[in-house]
């Protein structure tokens, strides 16, 4: 897995987000990261990233997680991202590659069902359990479409099993803020000079 597609898209000069790796090819020991980024972008999605082989496997969710077992999350693959990514909150600038707000929604570690990880993705269906501050228990991404041409712009689904952790609670919406400063999106597009109007149609109404 490689970088060379996002470090295409973006210029390190013009956007504060990290051009990673720091540390080439470091295998960090023990548990592999879990972040979800809430992106108000040109479209308001929840980034979801894995930790897997020194990146960051991202797929964008426009919805956002649902906790819910019933409910069918689109999940549409990414570019990797370095693993630096997963501590980025903050302003892109406008005219740069996903201009707009990014906030730190969920933050943890994950772990795989399987045994064969690799296998698993191959395949396009990836069971493991999460431990985040707000998600917890077992999913699935399950791949819907693809791979086709553009592996990297297949389609997923992501969807919570049944455990202690499921339930029809709405978590996007009642839990909005920041894990990692409590803002919302409005209140770190005014602390980093983005646009502020814009960031707050991520935020509830209200
Ligand atoms: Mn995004």
């Amino acid at each position: 897995m490689k970088l060379n597609e996002y470090r295409k898209k973006r210029h390190f000069g013009k956007t504060p987000e990290p051009p990673g790796p720091s540390k080439a090819g470091k295998e960090r020991n023990g548990s592999l990261i879990y972040v979800v980024q809430k992106h108000m972008a040109s479209h308001l999605h929840y980034d979801f990233r894995l930790e897997w082989h020194g990146v960051l496997l991202s797929w964008a969710v426009p919805k956002g997680p649902s906790l819910d077992p019933a409910v069918k999350r689109l999940a549409m693959q990414t570019e990797d991202h370095p693993v630096e990514y997963a501590d980025f909150e903050g302003v892109i600038p406008v005219g740069q590659y996903g201009a707009g707000t990014v906030m730190l929604w969920d933050q943890g570690t994950w772990q795989a069902d399987s045994a064969d990880v690799d296998a698993s993705l191959q395949q396009g269906e990836i069971k493991f359990t999460l431990y985040g501050k707000k998600l917890g228990g077992s999913w699935v991404l399950v791949r819907t479409r693809g791979p086709g041409k553009n592996a990297s712009r297949s389609a997923w689904l992501l969807i919570k099993h049944r455990d202690r952790y499921a339930s029809t609670k709405d978590v996007t919406g009642e839990e909005p803020r920041s894990v990692v400063s409590r803002r919302l999106l409005a209140d770190i597009a005014q602390d980093e000079g983005g646009d502020i109007e814009r960031a707050s149609k991520g935020d509830p109404a209200g």
